[in-house]
C-alpha cells in the first residue's frame, strides 16, 4: 500500500520496557509510517543507547542522572541530544518535534510527562494506566481543553475503543472488561499465602513488565483498568463489569442500549493494540500470527473470585468513591508490589497494606492536581512505614 501521509513522528516515553520495545518493533516494520523523535528510559542505559543508535531520535532522556555521561558519550558523534533526570522528561514532552507520545512509563512517574504532552495538544497513545487512575478527571479535562486525542493502548481499552468506532451518537449500556485471571486463577488464600515472586511473575498468556505482571496475579490490574475505563469512556462505575476469560481471546466488549454486544478478538499480543494506537485511524497490514477460530474450541466467562482476590474489591471501592481514593490505592499498590518483588512482604500482605493505607489517608472529594501529588506522597510514606525492616 502506498502511504501518502508524511511519517508520524513518535516520542516513546519508557522505550526500554515491554511496551516500549514492542512499539519500536512496530515502528521498525513500518518505516514509511513512523519516525522516532524521542526515546526515554530510567535505568537501562545500554538498551537505550542501542535503541538510540538504531532509530536516530532527536532527543534522548535517561532518568537516572548517574548514567548521563555514559549516554552522552555514546551520542557524541551524532545529532541526538541527551538529557537526564525527571524534570528533563517533562521538558522534552513539551517540545514541538513530535506528533504522538506513547506513554509507556510504568506507574505514577508517567503522569507528569503525559500531562505535559496533553497540555501541548499532542496525541497520546496511553499505555500508562496509572496516569488515569491517579488523576483521571484532570487528565481528561485537559485533554478536552487542548484537543489532545487519547488513544488507549491497554488491550481491553483498545478493544472497547475499536468497538466504539462509528458509534459516537450511540449510548453505551455497559462494558465487559475481560481478565485472564492470571497465574493463580482458581487458587484460594491458603495457597496464595505462600506464593513467591518468581511464581507470580509467570503469567499464562501475556509477557509484560514486572509491575503489571504482579498486578495481573493479584487482579489489581483489572481494578486499575476499571478506573481507566471510567475516565476514557466517560462511564458510571456500575456500567463496568469484569469477567474472567482465561483464553484471552475476546479483549473486551461493549453492550449498547439496544442490547447488541460488540467484541474485539485476536490473539493475546500487545503489538496489535500498540500498532493500532500508533497508526490510528489507519489499520496497517502485518504478519502477526492469526487467531484460529477452531482452537481453543471454547471461550468461557465467569465472575472473578473477589473473596480471594480482594485487591479487585479495594479498587472497586476506589472506583465508586472517587476523589483521591484511586490515587491513594495506586500509590499503596506501587509500594506493595515493589516490596513483594524484593521478597519483603508476602502475596496477601499486599492487600492488607493497600487497605490500611486507604483507611489512613484523609479523603478529598475534589482534589486539585497538587492535592493528588500530596495524596500520592502521603500514601507512599504511610505504606512504606508498614513494611517491617
Ligand atoms: P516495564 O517495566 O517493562 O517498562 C517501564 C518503562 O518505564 C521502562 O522503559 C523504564 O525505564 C521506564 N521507567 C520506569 N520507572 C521510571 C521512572 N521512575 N521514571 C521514568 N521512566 C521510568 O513496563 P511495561 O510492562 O512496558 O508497562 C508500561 C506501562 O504500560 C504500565 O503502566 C503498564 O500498566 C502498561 N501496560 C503494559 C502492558 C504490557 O503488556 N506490558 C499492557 C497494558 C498496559
Ligand atoms: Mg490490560
Amino acid at each position: 500500500m502506498v502511504n501518502s501521509f508524511p511519517a508520524k513522528r513518535i516520542a516513546i516515553f519508557g522505550s526500554t520496557g515491554s511496551i516500549g520495545t514492542q512499539a519500536l518493533d512496530v515502528i521498525e516494520a513500518n518505516p514509511s509510517l513512523f519516525s522516532v523523535e524521542i526515546l526515554t528510559a530510567q535505568n537501562n542505559e545500554s538498551l537505550l543507547i542501542q535503541q538510540g543508535l538504531k532509530f536516530n531520535p532527536n532527543f534522548i532522556v535517561i532518568g537516572d542522572e548517574r548514567k548521563y555521561q555514559k549516554v552522552k558519550d555514546a551520542f557524541a558523534n551524532t545529532d541526538t541530544k541527551v538529557f537526564a533526570g525527571e524534570k528533563a522528561l517533562e521538558e522534552v514532552a513539551g517540545l514541538d518535534c513530535y506528533d504522538l507520545l506513547l506513554a509507556a512509563i510504568v506507574g505514577f512517574a508517567g503522569l507528569k510527562p503525559t500531562l505535559k504532552a496533553i497540555e501541548c495538544g499532542k496525541a497520546v497513545a496511553l499505555a500508562n494506566k496509572e496516569t488515569l487512575v491517579v488523576a483521571g478527571d484532570i487528565v481528561m479535562q485537559k485533554a478536552v481543553e487542548n484537543k489532545a486525542p487519547i488513544i488507549p493502548v491497554d488491550s481491553e481499552h483498545s478493544a472497547i475503543f475499536q468497538c466504539l468506532v462509528g458509534e459516537t451518537r450511540n449510548n453505551i449500556e455497559k462494558i465487559y472488561l475481560t481478565a485472564s485471571g492470571g497465574p493463580f486463577l482458581g487458587k484460594k488464600p491458603n495457597y496464595l499465602v505462600n506464593v513467591k515472586r518468581d511464581h507470580a511473575l509467570q503469567h499464562p498468556n501475556w509477557s509484560m513488565g514486572a509491575k503489571i505482571t504482579i498486578d495481573s496475579a493479584t487482579l489489581m490490574n483489572k481494578g486499575l483498568e476499571m478506573i481507566e475505563a471510567k475516565w476514557l469512556f466517560n462511564l458510571k462505575p456500575d456500567q463496568i463489569q469484569v469477567f474472567i476469560h482465561p483464553q484471552s481471546i475476546i479483549h473486551s466488549m461493549v453492550q449498547f442500549e439496544d442490547g447488541s454486544i460488540k467484541a474485539q478478538m485476536g490473539l493475546p499480543d500487545m503489538k496489535l493494540p500498540i500498532q493500532y494506537a500508533l497508526a490510528f485511524p489507519q489499520r496497517v497490514p502485518n504478519k502477526f500470527p492469526r487467531y484460529d477460530l477452531k482452537k481453543p474450541s471454547q471461550l468461557t466467562f465467569e465472575d472473578p473470585d473477589t473473596k480471594t482476590f480482594r485487591n479487585l474489591l479495594l479498587a472497586q471501592e476506589a472506583l465508586f468513591k472517587g476523589g483521591n481514593l484511586p490515587c491513594v490505592l495506586n500509590a499503596a499498590n506501587e509500594i506493595a508490589v515493589f516490596a513483594f518483588l524484593r521478597n519483603r512482604i508476602g502475596f496477601l500482605d499486599m492487600t492488607d497494606l493497600i487497605e490500611r493505607t486507604m483507611h489512613q489517608i484523609p479523603f478529598i472529594e475534589n482534589p486539585t492536581l497538587e492535592e493528588y501529588f500530596d495524596s500520592d506522597g502521603e500514601a507512599r510514606n504511610f505504606a512504606a512505614s508498614l513494611i517491617k525492616l
